[in-house]
């Protein structure tokens, strides 16, 4: 397809083969391109600082190289192909060594809402590595009934967990604006969910926090997976707590104009650099140091902590394992498709070419099928939840459906180009 992309009125435009013009959202190639390999476009942001996101900031996206192959699959490559994981088994015995307690204390924190990964990374490090691991879960904004069992299953396999609940008041105020502001509804779990692990290092005096996988091999900077820890330099970071952003809007401005007492956003907020600091937290990842497979993760956790799936498909998707304790998850992944063009069977199928458990062909198959179906199960309850009407709901995914990536037939909304 030739593309000529131009600037009007200070917006990003695009005019296709039929003349059609557009205008490009959130900094986002203006040519849409598939992995050759997997199912994934050029359109998919890489993470970003939370803090920072603010309405109609442009993303950093995936990076392709020239045989048009994303780096999440290149990064594949390098994790069945190079990676020498029996050494980086022994980098972990020794990172264990170097913490384990020997009086009983905990001896390292392990964040997680009892979804497979955090069975899997707590399950595994308690009992096969001989930790004494304390499971902290900030919860999810809310429970689905498969989650809630996956949750006490979990702590029934034997490990101790503090269960972290936001104000509801203050974590729904959060959420609406997100949604409104930056259709990143699922922003303040993500916020505080990363938050919380530095967070009860510092409480309870123990350095060493433990993520599942690291969320960059899904596509940020590869050189990213080469490191077994979190950049810390965030949290250590001189900042002005002020100038944050929550759910699009400044610290100061939720203060003086949403009625929230200052005090309420201590969850959401980093940790103070000197605790940190004084502690010496180091956040490592489970997945830099143990092959992480998504299947088998999940054979694991159902094995020796009973996780279930759900009983039926995930709306939007053909899979049952994967993010299923919150009810927004399915929101989650809807404002992601309306956004990028990119929704949840896309990052399923992506995940499991890579991990050679389906085909590419297999994966535009299910994609094609199953990506753009709207996600009605919890609808009506989180609307209640974020206090938003429907056509307010309707209203706020038009602004930020990005004309680039879809067009308007008699009414339905389909992607201009999908993934073949
Ligand atoms: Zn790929």
């Amino acid at each position: 397809m030739t593309l000529e992309e131009f600037a009007e009125d200070g917006k990003r435009l695009v005019r296709d083969e039929a003349g059609d013009v557009a205008e490009v959202k959130y900094g986002l190639p203006a040519k849409v391109q598939y992995c050759t390999r997997c199912v994934i476009s050029n359109q998919r942001p890489s993470s970003v600082v939370e803090f920072l996101n603010k309405a109609g900031q442009p993303k950093p996206t995936i990076a392709f190289d020239e045989e048009g192959v994303c780096s999440a699959c290149r990064y594949a490559d390098i994790k069945h192909r190079e990676i020498d994981w029996e050494k980086r088994e022994r980098e972990l015995l020794e990172l264990c060594e170097k913490f384990r307690s020997r009086n009983g204390a905990y001896d390292c924190i392990i964040p997680g809402s009892g979804g497979k990964d955090s069975c899997f990374t707590a399950h595994v490090l308690k009992f096969k590595y001989g930790m004494n691991p304390l499971t902290v879960t900030w919860a999810p904004h809310k429970y689905t009934e498969v989650g809630w069992r996956n949750f006490q299953s979990w702590i029934h396999s034997g490990l101790d967990n503090a269960l972290v609940t936001p104000n509801g008041h203050v974590h729904r105020l959060l959420t609406r604006l997100a949604f409104e502001r930056l259709l990143h509804p699922f922003q303040p779990f993500i916020i505080g969910q990363r938050m919380v692990g530095p967070r009860y290092a510092t409480l309870y005096n123990v350095p060493l926090v433990f993520y599942g996988e690291n969320q960059a091999e899904y596509g940020n900077n590869i050189a990213e997976n080469f490191k077994p820890q979190m950049d810390m330099s965030f949290f250590k970071a001189a900042y002005d707590p002020d100038a944050y952003m929550l759910g699009g809007v400044r610290v100061d401005e939720l203060i003086r104009d949403f009625g929230v007492d200052r005090r309420d956003l201590n969850p959401y907020l980093p940790v103070d650099a000197q605790r940190i600091e004084a502690v010496g937290v180091e956040v490592h990842y489970l997945g830099y140091y143990l092959k992480w497979d998504p299947q088998e993760v999940y054979y694991y956790a159902a094995e020796h902590c009973g996780f279930e799936t759900n009983v039926e498909r995930t709306e939007g998707s053909y899979s049952k394992y994967s993010s299923i304790d919150d009810k927004i998850d399915p929101l989650h992944y809807f404002t992601t498709l309306v956004k990028f063009g990119i929704g949840r069977a896309t990052y399923d199928a992506a995940q499991e070419i890579r991990n050679g458990k389906i085909t590419r062909e297999e994966g535009v198959a299910l994609v094609r099928r199953f990506d753009a179906e709207f996600p009605s199960k919890f609808f009506k309850e989180i609307l209640e939840y974020m206090e938003i009407g429907e056509e307010r709901f309707w209203e706020c995914i038009e602004q930020f459906r990005s004309p680039h990536l879809w067009r308007n037939d008699n009414g339905v909304w389909r992607l201009r180009y999908p993934v073949e």
